[in-house]
């Protein structure tokens, strides 16, 4: 039984994760998206907000779950009896620094295998980080995240008039 984990900030989820969720669904018996609650970056939601929001993603996926996590991730997939961790690569921006945690993940667990997952191409430029900016400034999500996480970013910037999805520009 192959048991993985796919851990990110996911501050928020965008359909660039999902992409990979879905993929890495089919390839595995159980998976773990783990929320890190202890994000290097400072996110904009919080943890359980996080977690709730890939949750409700997830729910037609009946071989995933969602579970918030602390401290190493190569333990909490230990943890959950796991041995692949599950990562996603953008083009350029994400090979020098997976490759980086790769090996240091290595040395803490040699026994904890990685498995990248190539973007599609339609998520290539897809990032939290620029999502946060489109939807800070009122631009349309639209097939960039889920609706839940496009009325969830609404809220928080309080954006005046309609909804974000299906509207506006970049
Ligand atoms: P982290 O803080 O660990 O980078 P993220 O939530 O930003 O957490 O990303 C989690 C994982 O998803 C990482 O492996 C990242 O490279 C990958 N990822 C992020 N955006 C995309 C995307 N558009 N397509 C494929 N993988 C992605």
């Amino acid at each position: 039984m192959v048991v993985a984990v796919y851990p990110g900030t996911f501050d928020p989820l965008t359909c660039g994760h999902m992409d990979i969720v879905e993929r890495a669904a089919s390839l595995v018996d159980e998976l773990t998206v783990g929320i890190y609650e202890n994000s290097a970056k400072q996110p904009l939601f919080p943890l359980e907000q996080r977690v709730r929001l890939v949750q409700e993603a997830i729910t037609g996926l009946p071989n995933v779950q969602a579970k918030a996590f602390k401290g190493l991730t190569v333990d909490f997939i230990r943890q959950i009896g796991g041995r692949l961790m599950i990562r996603g690569l953008r083009a350029n921006s994400d090979f020098e620094r997976e490759f980086e945690m790769a090996l240091m993940n290595r040395k803490l667990a040699p026994d904890i295998e990685l498995l990248c997952l190539m973007t599609s191409s339609q998520y290539q430029f897809l990032s939290s980080t620029l999502i946060k900016e489109v939807a800070k400034l009122g631009g349309c999500l639209e097939g960039m995240v889920p609706d839940h996480v496009a009325l969830a970013l609404k809220e928080k910037f309080s954006m005046p008039g309609e909804l974000a999805i299906g509207k506006g520009k970049m």
